[in-house]
């Protein structure tokens, strides 16, 4: 198991094949074109996560790490893709799916609890603990430390077992279709955010 830290791209031919990519975002804070995308966390399930970190004055031009989060071919697995797809979508300008997300997948199967924060999850589904404490740190640094190189591979690391774990539960409770349309939705849904109805349900009467 090894975290390997990048400035600005990925090497050419890391992460090639076809397996599902796990993909994760660390931001200066909530309001995506107010704060910068400052890390791309990346792994294809394997023993390593990849950091890709952008600089405050970054172009985002990341050829190699675009061509992989826009790949068709390769599931882009999230916690609460919603988020990750709008900072990817407007600073790396590639819209990274097809998607699926272990918390819309929590959501809708785990309805007996309403704690679908990652910690929780990979608590209750694989048994391992993972630290959130650097989640509010700051992440536009020129250093990142251990602690934080650590939080965020942490973040990608899970996220495969989870699927494996989640999508007999989807089958089971006869919700599989029902996910994977919210996942097909998640690319508009994200994009809605972006233009101006982050908190607005469309769907509703009002
Ligand atoms: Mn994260």
């Amino acid at each position: 198991m090894a975290v390997h830290f990048h400035e600005e791209d990925l090497p050419a031919g890391v992460l090639e094949g076809d397996s599902p990519l796990a993909v994760d975002t660390e931001t200066m804070g909530l309001i995506t074109h107010r704060d910068r995308l400052c890390l791309v966390q990346i792994s294809d399930g394997g023993k390593d996560e990849h950091l890709v970190r952008f600089a405050p004055d970054s172009d985002y031009a990341a050829p190699n790490l675009k061509a992989l989060l826009a790949d068709p071919g390769r599931i882009k697995l999230y916690h609460y893709a919603r988020f990750d797809l709008a900072a990817i979508e407007y600073y790396l300008g590639v819209m990274a799916a097809p998607v699926f997300c272990t918390k819309i997948a929590s959501k809708l199967t785990r309805t007996y609890t309403d704690r679908h924060g990652l910690k929780n999850l990979v608590s209750e589904l694989l048994g391992a603990d993972i630290s959130k404490q650097q989640q509010s740190s700051d992440w536009g640094g020129a250093e990142l430390n251990d602690a934080q190189r650590e939080y965020a591979a942490s973040d990608v690391r899970f996220l495969h077992a989870m699927r494996e774990k989640l999508i007999p539960r989807l089958e089971r409770e006869g919700r599989m279709e029902m996910a994977q349309a919210c996942f097909d939705f998640l690319p508009t849904r994200a994009r809605l955010d972006m233009a101006g109805w982050p908190d607005h349900d469309i769907f509703s009467h009002q």
